[in-house]
């Protein structure tokens, strides 16, 4: 959350007309209606040379990241400020093309417990997308009992040595550094977990990418084997990651709750609907069943967006938010994934492609959509355990 002082209703105003003035000197309108993007490795629509002058352009003006501090590749501008850029650009159908692992979930946490000379070295790379970054948690035997995992980092005087296994590490076949969770102490779980950074290139780490069931490989097995670590690369203290990979995963929910509404340029299901159904006289889908549910989704969608956004300014007031991040995340997932399946009963038989003739590029990127949208309620923290943090810390409900 940004620490500037909200602008008076003018400023605001002001600043939306320089925003507005901005964007339609700079974003190239080649690339209107593209989708945001969580790595520096999603397949591109458009020119590359038009993506990477909107990506510089941004990056030029610390706008990815605008509610950072300006030392660290930010614009310390206000939540308000940020809120008017993100705005602007969903007005005219522009993305923020600066968007990755790191920048949601390690940047928020590093401004929060990394040294200063942590945040020097990593926090303008990621502001400007330079730095692909993965996130090493979960292992085998160690997904929703995340304190359960077992990857040994030792103290050997001058370095960290790391031995043992990651999975479902997303990207990590693409990316420069990995932020991960190590077990420092064996005697206690929770309060013998460290937090440290890994240069994807050091010497003993080999990852081997797993194909998921829509064809894409983008999560990896990682495996170490006598990785040796900096001293300099621990955030925090010796065994108190537990208490920084928790903060990290409350921002990974958060970002998905809002990357889920992002993603929905690429399923607009209102204009499919139209090109794949049939209308009546008044142009409505003649199908009263779709049409009620499509309708249903559709209003929502719309409640869950705003209540995004009244969490975001109960957050901005200083109040405690009144709808917890694992109920978003939850709700953000069930969204995503009724959105995918409508969209495959829009379409009908078309929507059965997997590849080759017969089927428009759209027809095979809705159905992987709607593939992928499976795990939706499983990444980040599954549906069941985001319900049980809610018993627990939202009712009051004893844990189990
Ligand atoms: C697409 C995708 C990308 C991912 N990317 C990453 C990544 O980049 N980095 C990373 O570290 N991890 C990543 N993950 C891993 C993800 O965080 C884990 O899959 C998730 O935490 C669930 O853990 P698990 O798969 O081990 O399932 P398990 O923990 O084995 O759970 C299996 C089932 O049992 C249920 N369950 C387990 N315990 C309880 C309980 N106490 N009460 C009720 N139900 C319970 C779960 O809800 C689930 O339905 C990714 C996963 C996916 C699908």
């Amino acid at each position: 959350m940004s620490t500037s002082a909200a602008p008076d209703a003018e400023a605001v105003d002001d600043f939306r007309r320089e925003v507005r003035a901005w964007l339609g000197a700079n974003f190239p309108p080649s690339l209107k209606g593209h989708p945001a993007l969580l790595s520096g490795h999603d397949e591109l629509h458009g020119p590359p040379e038009d993506h990477a002058r909107w990506k510089a352009a941004i990056a030029g003006k610390g706008w990815g990241v605008p509610t950072w501090p300006v030392e660290y590749g930010g614009a310390g501008l206000s939540d308000e400020q940020a809120d008017v850029i993100a705005g602007e650009m969903e007005r005219i159908g522009a993305f923020q093309p600066i968007m990755s692992m790191g920048l949601m979930m390690l940047g928020p946490t590093l401004l929060e417990f990394g040294n200063k000379e942590q945040k020097r070295r990593h926090l303008p790379p990621i502001a400007r997308s330079e730095m692909q970054w993965c996130q090493g948690f979960s292992e085998p035997g160690a997904g929703s009992d995340l304190a359960s995992l077992r990857l040994r980092c030792e103290d050997r005087g001058d370095h960290w040595l790391l031995n043992g296994q990651k999975i479902w590490t997303s990207y990590a076949h693409h990316s420069d550094w990995c932020f991960l969770l190590a077990r420092t102490d064996t005697s206690v779980k929770h309060r013998g977990i460290s937090f440290l950074l890994v240069d994807m290139e050091t010497p003993g780490i080999d990852v081997r990418p797993i194909e998921l069931i829509n064809g894409i490989s983008h999560f990896c097995e990682v495996f170490f084997s006598d990785v040796r670590v900096p001293k300099e690369n621990l955030v925090g203290e010796v065994n108190g990651g537990w208490t920084i990979g928790k903060r990290l995963l409350q921002h990974e929910r958060t970002g998905l709750s809002r990357l889920r509404g992002a993603k929905a340029h690429v399923l607009d299901l209102v204009p499919i609907a139209r090109r794949y159904q049939e209308t009546d006289a008044d142009g409505r889908l003649a199908d009263g069943d779709l049409r009620g549910r499509l309708a249903e989704h559709l209003m929502t969608d719309h409640a869950y967006r705003l209540t995004l956004e009244r969490r975001r300014d109960e957050g901005e007031a200083g109040t405690k938010p009144t709808t917890p991040v694992s109920t978003l995340k939850n709700i953000g997932a069930a969204m995503g994934q009724q959105r995918g399946e409508l969209a495959v009963e829009l379409v009908g038989l078309n929507s059965l492609g997997w590849a080759g003739d017969g089927y428009s590029a759209e027809e095979l990127e809705l159905t992987s959509q709607w593939l992928h949208s499976k795990c939706y309620s499983i990444y980040g923290g599954s549906h069941e355990i985001q319900n049980n943090i809610t018993a627990r810390h939202e009712l009051g409900l004893p844990s189990d």
